[in-house]
């Protein structure tokens, strides 16, 4: 692990609100994109000469178009239920990173813009021209924000700070003042397919790798597809799924699982990547044209089915977006979810016993489960109430005996995010990462100390890639991050064994 340039916050024993330090991560801001990657996606390619007009005019569009954002930026209180919400706020103490702080960055120069008294009195009601100083405000601080929705489920009003947060990176993106990290992402899938910008034959080979590392382990010629036309099933994952540990576990469970059941599935090299970016700068283009690519991917195979892998914010895209984005889906068989999260296939299988295991195989395992932001607080799964958090511990408790729930502040729809979700994944954000995963990592050593948990299981590729790195700040074992089709992986009895 390399020397970090910060302090890793202590582990305390209970939630504990900080001492404020205002202006404690006012320094760290994300790599502006370069010209390249803003004009791949459309946007201008550095910040244009009439920036503040534009960003204005811009605001405006925004403001008409979404209402919510409109009813976000007049409904606030300042009643403060939010402020100590944020796992940014929790673990780094600086103000700015309180939701309402965080939504007042917009909303005081929404006022001065778009409200008669912030036009004619500015300063009795708080607002500000959009000066320079300010953009590196917004540049700094809505880059220090998850769009992880916690706050919204305390706020009285349902005030979404994660749709300011995307309201305010595309009024940036559209005057030239992009996030290197998320965009250079979008441009490779637009180019290649995935995040990862793997090319077709790699991914062929890889595949092909799993299923004789998959042979060698089980004896059994479990098929990893790709592009197979007329398949049943087609799978959209992560494409760290691919690759990166531990995410690679969970693409052999998926595999086991449809091994297991019978049911013939591919992957495609055209649509290889679930994951979505174009939430995270809240551009809908972007969204729709990543998107895409399934649509014509499904088409194109002929599938009846589409099941989503373990992947968050893909899962709440596809669940919450897609059929508006890329909709109808009346070609695919209506009588199963369009579309349907792996958990729920795998789960649908196991009520109806179609699957078997030898849970003692998991025994080395104490669990627990991260339940990830979008799923928990963007979408749902299984068509009952509450399905998306009951599914995958239901999962959990079927492939390992022993099994711990964090502290209940700490999950369900309360559930604090990793500290990497919302296009923060990148090393130039890495203070703030390990800072804003400090609310997690607590409720952990809890359950380390109470249970001895080992092992933390959770269903995003966001997750596991910040878990993998951050775990090792606060003393843990990297390797205790893992999916939850990792464990089913290592249960699952196939053939006569
Ligand atoms: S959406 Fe999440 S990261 Fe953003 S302000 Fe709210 S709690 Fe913080
Ligand atoms: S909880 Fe809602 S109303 Fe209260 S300060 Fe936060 S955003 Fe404003």
């Amino acid at each position: 692990m390399a020397t970090a340039a910060f302090e890793t916050p202590r582990l305390r024993r209970y939630p504990v609100i900080p001492l404020v330090q205002a202006g404690a991560m006012s320094h760290l801001k994300p790599f502006v994109a370069a010209a390249p990657l803003q004009k791949a996606l459309g946007f201008p390619e550095t910040l244009v000469e009439d920036w503040q007009a534009r960003a204005i005019a811009k605001m405006g569009e925004l403001l008409g178009k979404y209402r919510s954002l409109q009813v976000y930026m007049d409904a606030c209180v300042h009643c403060g239920a939010c402020s100590d919400k944020c796992h940014y706020f929790l673990g780094t103490g600086d103000p700015r990173n309180m939701p309402v702080a965080r939504q007042d960055l917009m909303r005081k120069v929404y006022r001065r813009y778009f409200t008669f008294a912030g036009k004619h009195f500015p300063k009795l009601v708080g607002a500000v021209d959009l000066t320079r100083e300010v953009l590196d405000e917004w540049y700094s601080y809505f880059n220090q924000c998850s769009e992880c929705r916690r706050c919204s489920v305390f706020c009285p009003y349902g005030i979404d700070t994660a749709e300011v947060t995307m309201a305010a990176r595309e009024i940036m993106d559209s005057i030239g003042l992009g996030q290197k990290y998320s965009n250079e992402i979008i441009g490779k899938v637009h180019r290649i397919g995935n995040n990862l910008g793997i090319p077709g034959p790699a991914l062929e080979n890889t595949l092909e790798g799993l299923a004789e590392d998959t042979k060698d382990e089980t004896g059994l010629d479990v098929r990893f597809p790709l592009d197979v036309k007329g398949a049943e099933v087609l799978l959209i994952t992560p494409s760290a799924d691919f690759f990166s540990e531990p995410h690679v576990e969970s693409l052999i469970g998926y595999a086991k699982v449809f091994h297991a059941a019978g049911i013939s599935w591919t992957l495609s090299s055209h649509a290889s990547e679930a994951g979505n970016f174009g939430m995270f700068i809240g551009n809908y283009g972007q969204m729709q044209k990543i998107s895409m690519r399934v649509r014509e991917a499904a088409l194109e195979l002929g599938v009846k089915r589409i099941v989503v892998g373990e992947c968050g914010h893909a899962w709440r895209v596809a669940y919450s977006f897609w059929n508006t984005l890329i909709g109808p889906f009346d070609f695919l068989d209506q009588r199963y979810p369009v579309p349907q999260h792996i958990c729920e296939f795998t789960d649908d299988l196991i009520q109806r016993g179609a699957l078997r295991f030898d849970k003692d195989a998991n025994d080395a395992r104490i669990i627990t489960f991260h339940d990830s932001c979008n799923v928990a607080r963007g979408s749902r799964m299984g068509g009952m109430p509450g399905g998306q958090f009951i599914i995958p511990r239901r999962i959990i408790t079927s492939v390992a005996n022993h099994f711990h729930d964090m502290a209940p502040h700490t999950i369900l729809e309360s559930t604090y995010c990793c500290g990497g979700g919302g296009g923060l994944l990148t090393d130039d954000l890495l203070e703030l990462r390990v800072k804003g995963a400090l609310p997690r990592m607590e409720a952990l050593k809890d359950a380390v100390d109470e249970h001895g948990v080992n092992f933390m299981a959770t269903i995003c590729a966001i997750c596991k890639a910040q878990f993998t790195k951050v775990l090792p700040y606060y003393g843990f074992d990297m390797s205790m991050v893992g999916g939850v089709h990792q464990l089913v992986s290592k249960a699952i009895r196939l053939g006569d064994k």
